[in-house]
């Protein structure tokens, strides 16, 4: 079958592969394939439905990734999701668009990535999108939701907006209220996504506003297009390796893939072979090409191609945990989901005692995480990340933690997160056989500032909680409860809960990190593997820091500026 050729062969027809497939299959005389493990998902009601969230878990589209029994969590495994369809995860995500805090971004520059900041980025997450404007859906009248028009695209691809179940009741005016009543208000911010996320807002979600259906990648990048001739897609098809040619610098050919009548092929591409499988697993398919540290590739005889050792590590994942209250009002089909961006000088009643505590941490915290990998990433480098992720929380005060509300039939529900744990762990391949399971590991709660923020946030609702006008619409905290976790609770109260309630926030970045070799990065600002000619990574695994709002709004940008780079646009 080796008739079968094209340009670029990009592995994932998920959340960034189909940006970049869009993006360069518009070029008509550029043959573009993409290659997805999954199927399409357009007429799958567990996708579509906007009130829908968590109905497609553990059904086929989810990829359900086990990880490692999680030695500083209770030592207990815990699930990862990720979509396996035609539009990735973000077929089964929670829709909702949340960018980042622009010293975030600014900081990909300052580990060594010219041309990533926020001043760069912001035009290519207004490409990406079509805010639908509010004041076209009278549902939306008393909702409160609002935005800015400078930070949004009109244009793009991507429908981002609001759904008709949003709730127009008067909540977000006493959410608000309640936020100014804090002891440390928590201000309002009407847009979250112009870079300064600190505050009390409503967010605009990946849906369909007309339809009322979720917006994904492939309805708003692949189906539109399905038509170019230029542009395939092979669904249920499994990619297994990266082929290479017999030359002197390494250089992909193309990949080796199982279709789905079990047969084994080889594609060829012509130019590039680009990988958007997602932070999971694109750097589980460069060790199955020989790409990674010879220590591990050399356990499963796979002959390395270039030592990179670093290929896998630096997973970075959030925590997530969730109070619940009873509520006075009854909610049902409706939606809202209600955030809150405290910082750091907010959050902790003792922020400059916490942050210089932390600081002295930090040393010990890079020994740790290097010599938990055996010393593949470096201890003066992780001090470097994590000096520049201090100096995030505590010098430009990005958003420590992440708290939504969610009125939910009889109860308030909240989720919270610290939003840059320090934590990092590792994924790797245990297996020469291309679907064998990845051993996942994102050591959870291995630094215990991760625990603090992770308890100051629970500390924080019940604050919330306990302030009108909102004390007086909602009743008893059902979870944990004062009788699981007393009032006052400190850290070791409380760490048992956590520790035993957390779920994975499902937002696993950096295992292809874009940082400078010498600092253990995987592919350079150009989105390239090092050592290769004509390999990219285009998808989660790229970032080299969590950001502070949801992955999906920021690797559609990161994907479309990926593709003008292919296209030797910048
Ligand atoms: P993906 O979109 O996962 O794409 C990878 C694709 O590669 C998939 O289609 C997969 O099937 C395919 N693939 C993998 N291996 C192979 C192979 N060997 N061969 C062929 N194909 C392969 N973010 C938000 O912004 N807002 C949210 O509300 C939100 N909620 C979330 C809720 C859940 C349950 C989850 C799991 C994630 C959520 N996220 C959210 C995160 C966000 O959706 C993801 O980070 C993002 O979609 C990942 O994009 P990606 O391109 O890196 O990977």
């Amino acid at each position: 079958n080796s008739h079968h050729t094209y340009d670029y062969i990009i592995v994932g027809g998920g959340t960034s592969g189909l940006v970049v497939a869009n993006r360069l299959s518009e070029q008509k005389n550029t043959t573009v394939l993409v290659i997805e493990a999954g199927g399409s998902v357009y007429n799958n009601p567990n996708v579509t439905d906007t009130l829908g969230y968590g109905k497609a878990f553990d059904t086929d589209i989810d990829w359900a990734y086990k990880t490692t029994d999680q030695e500083y969590a209770g030592g207990i495994s815990q699930t990862v999701r990720a979509g396996k369809a035609l539009g990735g995860t973000s077929t089964i995500n929670g829709m909702v668009y949340l960018r980042a805090q622009a010293a975030q971004i600014n900081a990909w520059e300052t580990v060594g990535n010219k041309g990533w900041n926020w001043k760069n980025m912001l035009p290519y997450f207004k490409k990406s999108e079509q805010l639908q404007d509010p004041v076209h859906y009278p549902f939306l009248d008393g909702s409160g939701v609002a935005f800015d028009p400078a930070y949004h695209g009109f244009t793009g691809p991507l429908k981002v907006g609001w759904s008709s179940t949003q709730l127009n009741d008067g909540l977000a005016q006493k959410m608000n209220a309640t936020y100014q009543n804090l002891k440390v208000p928590v201000q309002y911010n009407p847009d979250p996504n112009g870079g300064d996320m600190i505050g009390y807002s409503l967010y605009p979600m990946t849906v369909d506003s007309e339809l009322n259906i979720r917006e994904d990648a492939a309805r708003a990048y692949y189906y539109p297009y399905s038509n170019r001739t230029n542009l395939h897609v092979w669904l249920h098809t499994n990619a297994n390796k990266i082929t290479w040619k017999d030359s002197h610098d390494i250089t992909a050919s193309g990949v080796e893939v199982t279709l789905s009548n079990s047969t084994t092929t080889v594609v060829t591409a012509t130019r590039e072979v680009i990988l958007a499988a997602g932070a999971l697993k694109s750097p589980v398919l460069l060790e199955l090409s020989g790409i990674g540290n010879p220590d591990i590739l050399s356990k499963y005889g796979i002959t390395t191609k270039v030592n990179l050792p670093t290929v896998g590590e630096n997973l970075q994942d959030q925590m997530n945990n969730g109070l619940q209250f009873d509520s006075k009002t009854s909610y049902s089909n409706k939606s809202a989901d209600y955030v809150s961006y405290p910082s750091a000088a907010q959050l902790f009643p003792n922020s400059t005692a916490v942050g210089a505590e932390l600081l002295r941490k930090l040393p010990a915290y890079a020994a740790q995480v290097a010599s938990a990998n055996g010393n593949i990433t470096k201890t003066r480098d992780l001090y470097h990340f994590f000096k520049i992720q201090w100096d995030l929380i505590f010098k430009y005060g990005i958003p420590v933690v992440e708290i939504l509300l969610e009125p939910s039939g009889a109860m308030y529900d909240t989720e919270y997160w610290g939003s840059v744990p320090f934590s990092r762990g590792s994924v790797h391949l245990s297996s020469a056989h291309p679907t064998a399971a990845a051993i996942i590991d994102p050591k959870y709660f291995m630094l215990d500032f991760d625990l603090h923020a992770q308890v100051q946030a629970a500390k924080f609702i019940r604050e919330v909680f306990k302030t009108e006008p909102f004390a007086d619409m909602a009743g008893a905290e059902t979870s944990p409860g004062l009788l699981t976790v007393a009032a006052g609770a400190d850290d070791n109260d409380w760490a048992d809960f956590i520790k035993s309630n957390f779920r994975s926030n499902f937002h696993p970045i950096s295992t292809a990190a874009m940082m400078p070799k010498e600092i253990g990065g995987v592919v350079d600002p150009s989105l390239k593997v090092y050592g290769t000619s004509n390999v990219r990574v285009v998808d989660a695994s790229v970032l080299p820091f969590q950001v502070c709002g949801h992955l999906q709004s920021t690797i559609y940008a990161v994907a479309e500026r990926a593709a003008d780079i292919i296209k030797g646009r910048l």
